[in-house]
C-alpha cells in the first residue's frame, strides 16, 4: 500500500492524494487551493502537483469525497486528461459539484472577458467531468477489482460528504475526508466505519482547538442577532455557500418566534439551496419534517436575494434585517457588498461562522476585534476598497469539522496502527499529532510531494469471493445482472464474471463479448475486460437512449432541438450518431457528444446550406426569426392552456393552418417546439409535454423597459434602454459598458428570462462621462490641469492633475468604475493588459457589434477561431494559439477594415488543448512515451521522451500534424 500527497498536506485547500494498492491505482479528491484570488478565477500554483498523476500512470478509478471546492476545484482538469476513467461520488456530491463547476466557469468566463486571461480548463472539460461521475450510496461495498473495494461512509460535514473505506489483501486503508461530529440542523450525522483500519488518513483542520457545545453557540447566536435587530441594527452572517449558509439559514428557522425581522439568502447560496431540497433521503429527518409541504429553505420571513437590484435596496434599506450571503471569509461576493455598507454604523453586526484563513478580511476582523476597545474604531480593506468599523463583530463556532477531542476518539475508535494527519495548518497538525501520539502507534505529517509506503500483514480477502456458477448456457447479462444489482457500481473482471456463470474463469473472452454493449454492465474500455455493474436506474436510463436512438434511425444531418447538460434548450444539427448517444453542432455550445435522451425534437433535415454564411451562421438566423413569430404562431393564452393540459402533444399540430406567407414550415416548427422547451416541455410517448408556460411570457414593451431600469442600480449608470418591438430585443447602453457587462451579467440574464425579451449592451462609449468620471474621483484638493484626452482604441484617457497624493489609487478607481486606464501626467506604464500583437486600426466607424462578430465568425471559425471577445473597443480573437492565428493575418486585416474594429489577436496559447492535440497523435503513432508531452510556450515548442526512436517518416508526420493543428513544433528530448 502506497500513498502519495499530491497537496492538501500542511494546509487546507488543493486536497489530492494519490492511493496504490490492491494493483490499482487510486486518486482521491482533486482541489484546489482556496484563496482571495479565487473568487476571480483559478490560477494555476492553487492546483496540487497533479504532475504525479502522470508519472504513475494515470489512476484507475477517482474517489471524491464531498463537494466543496478544495476537494474538487480540479477535477476537470485530471478528467481532460483522463476522460475514461470513472469518477465515483454520492448523488448530491456529484449535483453540488456541478452548481460549484458553473459558478467557477462563470467566474472564469467573466475574467476571460474583462482580462484577456484564459480559463485553465473550459465548459467542455467541466461536461466531461459531468459525465465522468459514477454515482454510489452510502454504505454499499464497490468492488474495484480482485480484492480491492471501497465503502462511502457519511462523514456529516455537508451534504453528501463521505469518509472512504478501502479494504483489500493488502490491508484497511481509512480517508476520513472533512468529518463533522456532532449534530448538525442541515446534514445526516457522521456514522465512522466500525471497523479496524490499518491506515488512516485523517483531516486535522481543528487541531489543538475545541468546539463550545453546538447548543449553547446557537443560542448565543440567536441572543446576539435579537439584540441587534431590537435596536434596529442590522446583522451580517458571512457564510460559505456551501453547507454553512444551509445550517445558519435551519437554525434561523428554528428560532423564528424569536426572531421576528426578515432573513435574506444571497450569492451562490441560492443554488445550493436549491440543490438541498432537492435530496431529502440525504437530510436530517427533523429538518424535513419541519418544512413539511413549504420550501425547505426559503419560507416564513427566509426570502432569497433575485437580483443586485434587491441587494441593493436590503443593504441600503433602514429596516432592521439579517442577511446570509457568501462568500463566507468576506473575500468577495454579496457579502461583501453588505460588510461595506453597514460596518461603520454601531447599531449593526457582523457574526462570522467558520473557518478564517490567514490572509482573508474575516481573519483580519477577528484579530482586530480582540484588540480593540470597545467604541474604537479601525479600517478594513475589502475587495480593493477600506471601510472603517464600527459595527459589532463576534465570531460562532458552528464548524463543519470535529475537533481535537473529537478527532482524537475518532482515530482510537478505529484502532489505526499509523496515522497520517492532513488538512490543517502547522499548527493545528502538530497539536493534534502530539495528542495522538500518547495514544498510538505511529502519527506522520506528510509533505506534499511525499510518498509513504506500508507493508501490512497480508490477509485472506473473503469479501470477494466469487460464486461459482454451473449454467450450460451461453452467458444472459440480463440474468447475470440481477445476481448482481445488489453491488450495483461495482466493478468485476471478464474472468470473474465467467467464473460465476459458467463456473470456468478461462471462458473470459466469451464474457466479455456477451457483455460489451449490454445495457446491464458498463465496459471500461480502459482495461479490456473490466465491467461495472448498472444500478436499476442507470439500466433504465440505458434502454430509453436505445429506444430513441432507434426510433430515429436518420438523425444525421437533421435539424434538432435538444436540452444541454444544465437544462437549457439549445438548437443543433446531427453530425454523428450511435447506439446511444449522438454528436451535434449546436448554436451556441462549445460541447458536441450529447446522450440520447439529450434529444428533444427533431425539426426536419437540415438543408446544407452553401452560401458564404456558413451552417451556424445560418441557424442564428433562423433562430433570430423564431423570437418574431412566437407570439403569432403559439400564442401566450395556448402556451398556458397546453401547460395546464398536461397532455403530451405534437408539435406539427399545433402549426397554424395556413402558414403566415413568411414562414417556412420548419421555421414554423422549430419556433413551436422552442417555444414548448421555454415551458419545460419534455418527451414522453405521444409527444412534447410542457410542465408551466413561461410565468409571463415576452411582456409588453413599456413594462419590459421599466423592468430594466429597476433591474440596476444607480451606480450601474444605465443611460438608456433601447427596444427593437420587431425583435423583442432591449438594447441597454450603459455610460461604461465594459465594466456593467462584467458586473451586472447575472441581472442581464435574470432581465431576459422575466422579460422574455432578447437583452443585449451597447458596446458604445460615453466619451463625456468618461471625461467627468476623472472630476468625480479626484480627491478633495486634487484637479485637472490638462485634458483630458481620449484615445479610445487603445481603452485609454489621458489627464495631468494636481493636488493629487495616491495617483495609483486614482488609476485604480477609474478602471474599476470606468474599464478604461487612465494616463496621468508623463505616465506611460501600460498597466495590466496583456500586449496583443499584431493589432490592426481600421479606418472606418464600426459597424454594430454582433455584425461584426458574425463577419469574423464566419470568416475565421474555419480557420480555427475560438473565441472572439471584446476589449477597450477593439476585437480580441482567440485561437488555439497565437501562431495559429498569425497565419490569417491578411484575412484579419481585411477583416478589420470590413467591420471598423481593430482587431487583435489574444497573445497565450491553449495549452491544455495542445498537450491533449499532441497526446493523441503520439497515441496514435503507437509511441511508447517515457516522459511528457510537455509544453514551452516561449519556444512555441511540445517535448516529448520515447522509449525507442520512432521511424523519421512516422516522426516527419506526426510532427506536421502537431504543427498543423496547433502551431507548436514537436521535440525530441
Ligand atoms: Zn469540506
Ligand atoms: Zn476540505
Amino acid at each position: 500500500m502506497q500513498l502519495t500527497f499530491l497537496g492538501g498536506a500542511d494546509e487546507v485547500g488543493a486536497s489530492s492524494t494519490l492511493v496504490q494498492m490492491g494493483g490499482k491505482t487510486l486518486l482521491i479528491d482533486a482541489g484546489i487551493r482556496i484563496s482571495p484570488k479565487t473568487s476571480r478565477g483559478i490560477q494555476t500554483d492553487q492546483l496540487p502537483d497533479l504532475s504525479l498523476i502522470t508519472e504513475a500512470g494515470g489512476p484507475d478509478y477517482i474517489l471524491v469525497t464531498h463537494a466543496h471546492t478544495d476537494h474538487t476545484g480540479a477535477l476537470a482538469l485530471v478528467v481532460e486528461q483522463y476522460p475514461h476513467v470513472p469518477v465515483l461520488a454520492t448523488p448530491p456530491t456529484v449535483e453540488l459539484t456541478r452548481i460549484l463547476q458553473t459558478d467557477a466557469q462563470r467566474i472564469m468566463q467573466s475574467k476571460q472577458d474583462a482580462e484577456g486571461e484564459l480559463p485553465i480548463f473550459d465548459e467542455i472539460a467541466s461536461a466531461r467531468l459531468m459525465d465522468a461521475f459514477q454515482p454510489v450510496q452510502f454504505r454499499q461495498p464497490v468492488r474495484l477489482g480482485d480484492g480491492l473495494q471501497v465503502m462511502y461512509h457519511p462523514s456529516g460535514h455537508i451534504m453528501g460528504a463521505a469518509t472512504l473505506v478501502l479494504e483489500g489483501e493488502e490491508g484497511t486503508l481509512v480517508m476520513s475526508g472533512d468529518v463533522s461530529l456532532g449534530a448538525n440542523r442541515a446534514v445526516v450525522s457522521a456514522d465512522p466505519p466500525r471497523i479496524k483500519a490499518d491506515a488512516l488518513v485523517l483531516e486535522s483542520t481543528y487541531g489543538g482547538k475545541l468546539h463550545a457545545m453546538r447548543a449553547s453557540e446557537e443560542r448565543r447566536m440567536v441572543e446576539m442577532l435579537k439584540r441587534v435587530t431590537d435596536r434596529g441594527g442590522k446583522a451580517l452572517i458571512p457564510a460559505f455557500a456551501l453547507g454553512r449558509a444551509q445550517e445558519v439559514l435551519q437554525i434561523l428557522l428554528a428560532f423564528r418566534d424569536e426572531l421576528d425581522v426578515p432573513v435574506y439568502a444571497d450569492g451562490m447560496v441560492r443554488s445550493v439551496c436549491t440543490a438541498y431540497s432537492r435530496f431529502h433521503e440525504w437530510l436530517p429527518e427533523n429538518t424535513v419534517r419541519a418544512a413539511g409541504d413549504d420550501p425547505l429553505f426559503f419560507r416564513g420571513k427566509v426570502k432569497p436575494v433575485s437580483s443586485a437590484a434587491v441587494r441593493e435596496q436590503v443593504a441600503s434599506s433602514d429596516e432592521p434585517c439579517i442577511v446570509v450571503a457568501s462568500s463566507g471569509m468576506l473575500t468577495g461576493g454579496a457579502s461583501v457588498v453588505y460588510a461595506r455598507a453597514w460596518a461603520g454604523d454601531e447599531r449593526n453586526g457582523i457574526f462570522l461562522t467558520g473557518y478564517q484563513d490567514e490572509e482573508a478580511p474575516g481573519r483580519f476582523l477577528q484579530t482586530m476585534m480582540r484588540k480593540r476597545q470597545a467604541g474604537e474604531e479601525f479600517t478594513l480593506r475589502i475587495d480593493d476598497s477600506t471601510v472603517s468599523v464600527r459595527c459589532e463583530v463576534d465570531t460562532y463556532s458552528l464548524s463543519a469539522h470535529a475537533d481535537e477531542n473529537e478527532l482524537v476518539q475518532y482515530a482510537q475508535s478505529m484502532g489505526a496502527e499509523e496515522i497520517m494527519l492532513v488538512h490543517g495548518d502547522p499548527g493545528a497538525r502538530h497539536s493534534l499529532a502530539t495528542a495522538l501520539r500518547q495514544r498510538v502507534k505511529r502519527v506522520q505529517t506528510p509533505r506534499i510531494g511525499q510518498t509513504i509506503t506500508f507493508a501490512f500483514a497480508k490477509r485472506p480477502w473473503a469479501l470477494g469471493q466469487i460464486k461459482t456458477g454451473e449454467e450450460a448456457r451461453p452467458l444472459d447479462p440480463a440474468e447475470l445482472w440481477a445476481q448482481l444489482k445488489d453491488q450495483a457500481g461495482s466493478f468485476f473482471s471478464a474472468r470473474e464474471l465467467a467464473q460465476m456463470w459458467w463456473g470456468d474463469a478461462e471462458r473470459h473472452a466469451e464474457a466479455v463479448s456477451a457483455l460489451t454493449d449490454d445495457i446491464h454492465f458498463a465496459a471500461d474500455w480502459r482495461r479490456r475486460g473490466t465491467f461495472q455493474v448498472h444500478s436499476a436506474e442507470q439500466v433504465a436510463r440505458k434502454q430509453r437512449q436505445l429506444a430513441i436512438m432507434l426510433a430515429n434511425p436518420d438523425l444525421v444531418g437533421k435539424l434538432i432541438v435538444l436540452r444541454d447538460s444544465n437544462g437549457r434548450p439549445r438548437v443543433g444539427i446531427v453530425v454523428n450518431a450511435s447506439a446511444d448517444a449522438f454528436e451535434a453542432q449546436v448554436h451556441g455550445a462549445k460541447g458536441r457528444h450529447y446522450p440520447a435522451d439529450a434529444l428533444l425534437w427533431v425539426i426536419g433535415t437540415w438543408e446544407k446550406v452553401d452560401d458564404d454564411r456558413g451552417q451556424m451562421a445560418n441557424l442564428k438566423l433562423m433562430l433570430d426569426e423564431t423570437q418574431k413569430w412566437q407570439d403569432t404562431l403559439l400564442p401566450f393564452a395556448r402556451r398556458q392552456q397546453l401547460a395546464e393540459a398536461a397532455q403530451p402533444v405534437n408539435p406539427a399540430d399545433l402549426l397554424p393552418d395556413p402558414l403566415p406567407d413568411e414562414v417556412s414550415h420548419e421555421q414554423a416548427l422549430l419556433t413551436i417546439v422552442l417555444a414548448l422547451a421555454q415551458d419545460g416541455a419534455s418527451l414522453e410517448p405521444g409527444g412534447l409535454l410542457p410542465k408551466r408556460a413561461l410565468k409571463d411570457g415576452p411582456i409588453e414593451q413599456n413594462q419590459a423597459r421599466d423592468l430594466a431600469f429597476s433591474a440596476f442600480p444607480p451606480k450601474a449608470r444605465l443611460r438608456k434602454v433601447g427596444m427593437d418591438i420587431h425583435r423583442k430585443r432591449l438594447t441597454l447602453t450603459f455610460d461604461f459598458p465594459l465594466p456593467a457587462q462584467r458586473q451586472y451579467a447575472d441581472v442581464i440574464e435574470q432581465l431576459m428570462t422575466q422579460t422574455g425579451w432578447d437583452v443585449q449592451v451597447n458596446p458604445g462609449i460615453n466619451q463625456q462621462a468618461l471625461g467627468a468620471a476623472v472630476d468625480e474621483l479626484l480627491p478633495a484638493g486634487g484637479r485637472i490641469t490638462k485634458g483630458p484626452s481620449f484615445y479610445l482604441n487603445q481603452g485609454e484617457v489621458a489627464v495631468e492633475v494636481a493636488g493629487v497624493a495616491d495617483v495609483a489609487a486614482l488609476q485604480r478607481a477609474y478602471h474599476d468604475l470606468t474599464g478604461f486606464r487612465l494616463r496621468v501626467g508623463g505616465d506611460q506604464s501600460d498597466g495590466d493588459t496583456p500586449s496583443v500583437q499584431p493589432e490592426t486600426s481600421p479606418g472606418r466607424e464600426p459597424i454594430e457589434i454582433n455584425a461584426a462578430y458574425g463577419l469574423v465568425r464566419q470568416a475565421l471559425e474555419p480557420l480555427g477561431l475560438y473565441k472572439a471577445g471584446l476589449k477597450q473597443g477593439g476585437l480580441v480573437l482567440t485561437f488555439i494559439s497565437p501562431q495559429v492565428g498569425e497565419r490569417h493575418l491578411d484575412r484579419i486585416r481585411a477583416l478589420s477594415e470590413e467591420t471598423g474594429y481593430a482587431i487583435s489577436i489574444h497573445p497565450h496559447p491553449n495549452q491544455q488543448q495542445i498537450l491533449q492535440i499532441a497526446a493523441q497523435l503520439i497515441r496514435e503513432a503507437g509511441w511508447r512515451v517515457t516522459k511528457g508531452p510537455g509544453i514551452h510556450v516561449a519556444r512555441a515548442e511540445v517535448s516529448v521522451k520515447l522509449a525507442n526512436e520512432p521511424d523519421s517518416a512516422t516522426f516527419e508526420q506526426v510532427r506536421n500534424r502537431l504543427a498543423n493543428q496547433t502551431g507548436y513544433s514537436l521535440v525530441m528530448g
